[in-house]
């Protein structure tokens, strides 16, 4: 078992698919974050579904995908970088009730229906002509894979079905979307192709899909089909929190703000929601983070 995204097509149809697989990656993501298994697993659904949104973009930078909660849970968040890595986190709100075993994804983030579905692309680096863009639409959906679905419905007028599956161990998940059409002659046999990889994807269970490796997902669903391997890449989880990060948002905060908890807890301590890494600064290092900046009076060095 590998944590990898392979990409396949149906050969004489318009069908693509993919699959992935997270296994040491979304360890990483668990043994960091203490959370009721139900969240647990649907933040791993929403993992390898982000992972599989994510390895179609044609720009370097990142992916992310957030749900908004006013349920047990306030927010969801998974980073996808163009490099294969990846790191996810989630807030649970502080005066929830006990999460059932089984609790699905809308009872967690749209209780009272005011769930809302945020998609950031962040092109970085060398990414010419790409501006950042952000898509927000109300929650919509009982599972992680029927919110994508008509997400990306409406979004990308694109048919796409998703199969995820997630425990403590392995974040799973199938993908298939049905391609425009680009006016060939087959559209009958396409579309049966279409129809046809469906009804074999929805024979899978979730225990399969956690018990079996990636390929053999794949011969055993489509072993009479002629897919055609063409993408393959390798994930891996890794947080971009540093020290240097951290001396910016106390800059931001401002002297007099920083100062006021120095006096009240001693030190500054400040918990990276994705990795957990504790940055702690004592009043020394305070000192310095403040000296560097020029020694500024509160508050001007957020006006530069
Ligand atoms: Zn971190």
């Amino acid at each position: 078992m590998t944590d990898r995204v392979e990409r396949f097509l149906l050969r004489g149809a318009p069908v693509r698919g993919e699959i992935v697989s997270l296994d040491e990656a979304w360890r990483e993501v668990v043994a960091r974050h203490e959370l009721p298994p139900a969240v647990r697993d649907r933040l791993g659904e929403l993992s390898a579904a982000s992972l599989l949104l994510a390895a179609t973009l044609k720009f370097d930078g990142a992916m992310v995908v957030q749900i908004h909660g006013d349920g047990p849970v306030s927010l969801f968040v998974v980073e996808c970088l163009t490099d294969g890595s990846y790191r996810a986190t989630v807030k649970l709100r502080d005066e929830r009730g006990p999460i059932a075993h089984d609790a699905s994804l809308a009872s967690l983030v749209n209780a009272q229906d005011g769930g809302r579905f945020v998609v950031t692309l962040d092109p970085r680096g060398e990414s010419p002509n790409r501006q950042p863009w952000q898509g927000i639409v109300p929650f919509d959906g009982h599972s992680v894979a029927e919110m994508l679905e008509r997400y990306m419905q409406q979004s990308e007028q694109l048919p796409t079905r998703l199969w995820l599956a997630a425990d403590e161990r392995r974040a799973v998940g199938l993908l298939l979307q049905r391609l425009p059409d680009e006016g060939g002659t087959d559209a009958a046999d396409d579309e049966d192709g279409w129809n046809r990889m469906q009804r074999l994807a929805e024979t899978i269970t979730p225990e399969e899909l956690l018990g079996l490796a990636p390929a053999k997902v794949l011969e055993r669903l489509f072993w009479q089909e002629a897919l055609h391997a063409f993408d393959g890449r390798g994930v891996h989880f890794a947080c971009n929190c540093s020290r240097e990060k951290v001396v910016g948002m106390l800059r931001m905060l401002g002297r007099e703000e920083v100062d006021g908890i120095l006096a009240e807890r001693g030190s500054v301590e400040v918990r990276c929601d994705y990795c957990n890494e504790l940055w702690r600064f004592d009043p020394v290092d305070c000192g310095v983070v403040f000296a560097q900046a020029g020694d500024l009076a509160p508050g001007t060095a957020t006006q530069h």
